[in-house]
């Protein structure tokens, strides 16, 4: 079992590094609230009075922090002070242009890193059945794996530096895209008198299937545990859709990649947001496509 250091105890940070504990690792955690690093005590981890003081003498050092500005300053402090041979996994969701720099900044210093984004939300998170996708050195990767498995069922490696983060955003633009055209799919049935299980009879075995419509769809009743049956409660909220479609923009702006589709979900996001609406579930946009008729 390893010595782990977790920084970045929030809605999914503090159940993910309860994980490790649960695993047998030991843990010393450490975030700037100290709810949470009372909440990881009770779960079972150490805590640490600082994010340098939390990496002395691991071997792994997990951060799960909101940006990229917070990943790259939570790094600067603590790579200097990780043990020789440490490897330091970020599983934040973050721009590829940052996560390059915090990798960057750990090869300066002789350590393996990953970036480890994730994919499943904090009910992934809590029953240690996230997605990790990986970006990194068959080396790091081969060293993260078997400790992401404690937190996870399905560890990816999408390929070098920044690829997790690419996949991450990459599948996140299609996911908006995607619930957005099955919310424009019900409101057009709701219009034509067609109602939402015949649609979804129809669809969630034919050519309009995917995600949206067969795990989370956006309406109440034909999936049972879709947020559209509990008034929309997150789930993921609009807002960490709006960061993700954000990062994702930046990205294809940067490369050079056409993304119209994309653009105009994040466009459709943001004025759900800008409504008041950013800690809704990210499928109650269903509310914002039906208000748009007749504007
Ligand atoms: P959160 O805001 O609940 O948690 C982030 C934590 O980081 C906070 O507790 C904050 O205090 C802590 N923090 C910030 N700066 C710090 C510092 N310098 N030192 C120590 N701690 C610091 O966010 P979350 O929902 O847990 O999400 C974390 C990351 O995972 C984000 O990048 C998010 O986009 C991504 N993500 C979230 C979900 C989700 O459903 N919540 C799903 C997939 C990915």
């Amino acid at each position: 079992m390893a010595h782990i250091a977790f920084i970045g105890l929030g809605n999914m940070g503090g159940p993910m590094a309860a994980n490790l504990v649960k695993a047998g690792h030991k843990v010393t955690a450490f975030d700037l609230v100290a709810a949470l690093r009372d909440q990881a005590k009770a779960d079972g981890a150490a805590i640490a009075e600082s994010s340098v003081a939390a990496v002395k003498g691991a071997e792994i050092i997990v951060t799960m922090l909101p940006a990229g500005k917070h990943v790259l300053s939570v790094w600067n402090e603590v790579i200097p002070a990780m043990s020789r041979g440490a490897l330091i996994i970020d599983c934040s969701t973050i721009d590829v242009e940052s996560a390059k720099q915090a990798h960057a900044l750990a090869a300066r210093h002789g350590m393996l890193s990953v970036d480890a984004p994730v994919s499943g939300g904090t009910g992934g998170a809590k029953g240690a059945t996230l997605t990790f996708m990986c970006g990194g050195e068959a080396k790091a990767f081969a060293a993260a794996k078997p400790v992401l498995e404690n937190m996870g069922k399905k560890i990816v490696h999408c390929g070098g530096v920044g690829a997790g983060q690419a996949a991450k955003i990459c599948n996140n633009m299609i996911l908006a895209v995607s619930m957005i055209a099955v919310c424009e799919g019900f409101a057009l049935a709701e219009k034509l008198g067609l109602s939402h299980q015949a649609l979804f009879d129809v669809a969630s075995t034919s050519s309009g299937q995917c995600w949206a419509m067969t795990s989370y769809c956006p309406v109440p009743g034909p999936v049972p545990t879709s947020p559209a049956n509990n008034g929309y409660r997150p789930g993921f909220a609009a807002a960490l859709m709006v960061k993700d479609l954000t990062l994702a923009q930046d990205a294809a702006n940067a490369a050079g990649a056409a993304t119209p589709l994309g653009k105009h979900a994040q466009e459709i996001y943001r004025a759900f947001d800008a409504a008041g609406h950013g800690g809704v579930d990210f499928s109650g946009i269903m509310q914002h496509v039906r208000s748009l008729a007749g504007k």
